[in-house]
C-alpha cells in the first residue's frame, strides 16, 4: 500500500505554461531559455514588470494559456500511479482578479474532471501538508515549506530551480523520484 494517499499538483509553469506566455507578451522570448535572469523563480519582480504582467494577466490570459511541453503527458503518468480521485489541484490566484475565472475556465477546457477537485486560493500551500499528501511544484520554496510541515514533495525541474540540469526530462524525472517515494 502506498504511502501517498493524495497528490496536490501545481498548475502554473507544471500544467500551464505561463512563465513562456508571460515572456512572449514581454517580447523576451528568445533568450528566456539561456539568460540567467531567468534562472529565479520572481523573474518577473526581478525585472521590474511585475504591475505591467499583473495588468495583462486577467481572465483571457489565464484561460487561454497553453499546457507546458509536459504537462499532459505528467499528469496523465501521476493518474496512472496514484488514481484520478486522489489527485487535486493547487494554485494561487495572482493579484488581477481575472486570475481565479481564468484558471479555473482552463480547467473545465482541459482537464473538467478537476471541475471540483481544484483549490485556487491564497493561502500557503503547506496549510495543506500532512503525512500522505505529496506537492508536485516548480517553486523551491513551497517544496521547503511543505516538506516542513510533514509531507512530501517533488520539485519539477525548472530553470528557474536547484533541478534545471534536469529541465529537459521532467518526465523521467517525477517518475523516478515517485517511484523512490513509495519504496520501489
Ligand atoms: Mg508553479
Amino acid at each position: 500500500m502506498s504511502r501517498i494517499k493524495t497528490v496536490f499538483m501545481d498548475m502554473d509553469d507544471v500544467l500551464t505554461a505561463f512563465s513562456q506566455k508571460v515572456a512572449e507578451l514581454l517580447n523576451i522570448e528568445k533568450c528566456f531559455d539561456d539568460d540567467p535572469l531567468f534562472m529565479e523563480y520572481e523573474w518577473i519582480k526581478r525585472l521590474g514588470v511585475r504591475d505591467r504582467v499583473e495588468a495583462f494577466c486577467d481572465e483571457e490570459f489565464w484561460k487561454s494559456l497553453d499546457w507546458t511541453l509536459y504537462g499532459k503527458e505528467l499528469l496523465s503518468m501521476v493518474e496512472d500511479i496514484f488514481d484520478k480521485e486522489n489527485i487535486y489541484i493547487v494554485t494561487k490566484p495572482m493579484e488581477n482578479p481575472g486570475s481565479e475565472a481564468g484558471k479555473i475556465q482552463w480547467i473545465i477546457k482541459h482537464i473538467p474532471h478537476y471541475r471540483f477537485r481544484t483549490f485556487i486560493g491564497g493561502i500557503p500551500k503547506e496549510f495543506l501538508a500532512a503525512p500522505g499528501r505529496l506537492l508536485v511544484d516548480d517553486k523551491e520554496e513551497n517544496c521547503e515549506r511543505f516538506f516542513k510541515a510533514g509531507g512530501e514533495v517533488i520539485l519539477v525541474p525548472h530553470q528557474w530551480n536547484m533541478l534545471r540540469d534536469r529541465k529537459d526530462s521532467v518526465i523521467d524525472y517525477v517518475k523516478l523520484e515517485i517511484r523512490r517515494l513509495l519504496g520501489e
